[in-house]
């Protein structure tokens, strides 16, 4: 068999994704040290943590300490300060008093904070570094309380409807007292696990953009231009006209019951999933179809192994080609064609790009059509 899809990367996937479980060490004592950072941000009273604390300093609200610098004390805490990025990524506020959580920066009402949410109303605050607890208004004799935000101007006609929108959100989100509190947004429980980080670790390594799976494959020029701009996320499907401004309805050409991004177009849409499903098919291989293009491109390169995928590493690139292709012909000339068509000239054009580069001897798409299901 080709044992070589086993080797590599794949191996430190969990049973369940197709690997085989093993962990790994670098990353796997991150998750663990990300234990000490939650301990950090919470046990505000032990004494362990005000030992740190008043060695290293705290950064705004306490969650963490400054950056540490130097050579001296212990290089343990260094050591777990290193992952606070990665780490505070997955954090979300709760707010009980809000002395802690920095209204605008922090993520709190959202997984995203409030000044990428509303950068219209960010710009014209006044107080850009605030706590929550500053923004709040409380009535006398313990009444109730309410937001007060002050912006450095009149809002603009135009501006109102950000306005309403952003009150709308945060109307519902006063802080209600108690403690400041970390929530975990990997699991369910709300309460960091060494688990969910450390998976989450291995799948930020996995990902990165995979330069190889679009220009070391074999395929016209023109195309692997079209995939890397897939990737970036940059080819003009209707979400990313909607986002220059154009009034558009977002509507998918080919299913016509969903709306059209990226990775529903090129993955997802029930046209796409018929023709990832005849070369899956073709090849014999089972697949759980990533979330995005760049997560689909890392996973796909050289699946069955180095020396046998020459063919395998063409089909993302062809295949989205053709989806891309039909898409504009149905929106530009107002053509169509059926699924089961695209799904026959997919097929012959693997072959003919397969026959240019010499990865095929076949001299006819059945006999090639063959090869790729038996040699694997
Ligand atoms: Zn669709």
């Amino acid at each position: 068999m080709g044992g070589g899809r086993w080797f590599g990367e794949k191996v430190v996937w969990p049973v369940e994704v197709g690997g085989l479980g093993i962990r790994k060490i670098r990353l796997f004592n991150q998750a663990l040290l990300g234990k000490w950072l939650w301990r950090f941000g919470n046990e505000v009273t032990h004494l362990w943590r005000q030992v740190i604390a008043s060695k290293y300093g705290e950064a705004s609200g306490g969650w963490c300490t400054r950056v540490v610098r130097g050579t001296h004390g212990c290089g343990m805490w260094k050591n777990i300060r290193k992952g606070v990025e990665s780490f505070f990524g997955h954090v979300l506020y709760a707010a009980g008093e809000g002395f802690r959580i920095r209204f605008w920066y922090d993520p709190w009402s959202s997984p995203t904070a409030l000044k990428d949410l509303y950068p219209a109303m960010f710009a014209i605050t006044m107080d850009k570094s605030a706590m929550i607890s500053d923004m709040v208004d409380y009535a006398p004799n313990g009444g109730g309380r309410s937001w007060n935000l002050r912006f450095r101007r009149a809002f603009q006609d135009w501006e109102t409807g950000i306005f309403y929108d952003f009150f709308a959100h945060i109307s519902s989100k006063l802080p209600r007292g108690g403690d400041d509190t970390m929530i975990w947004q990997l699991n369910r429980s709300g309460v960091f696990d060494v688990r969910s980080f450390y998976f989450s670790l291995l799948a930020a390594q996995s990902v990165s953009f995979p330069w190889k799976s679009i220009w070391c494959v074999k395929v016209p020029k023109r195309v692997a231009f079209f995939l890397w701009t897939a990737a970036r996320g940059g080819i003009l499907t209707i979400d990313n006209l909607v986002k220059k401004d154009l009034p558009l309805v977002n509507w998918c050409c080919l299913c016509r019951c969903e709306e059209e991004t990226v990775d529903h177009l090129l993955i997802h849409c029930k046209y796409a999933h018929t023709l990832w499903s005849e070369v899956l098919r073709l090849f014999g291989v089972q697949w759980v179809m990533p979330k995005n293009v760049v997560s689909l491109l890392s996973a796909w390169w050289n699946w069955l192994g180095s020396h046998t995928s020459n063919v395998w590493n063409m089909v993302p690139a062809c295949l989205m080609w053709l989806i891309w292709k039909e898409h504009n012909a149905r929106t530009f000339e107002e053509t169509e064609r059926l699924v089961d068509c695209v799904k026959s000239l997919l097929l012959r054009t693997l072959f003919e790009w397969s026959r240019i580069w010499g990865f095929t001897h076949c001299h006819s798409l059945f006999n090639f059509l063959n090869s790729v299901s038996l040699s694997f």
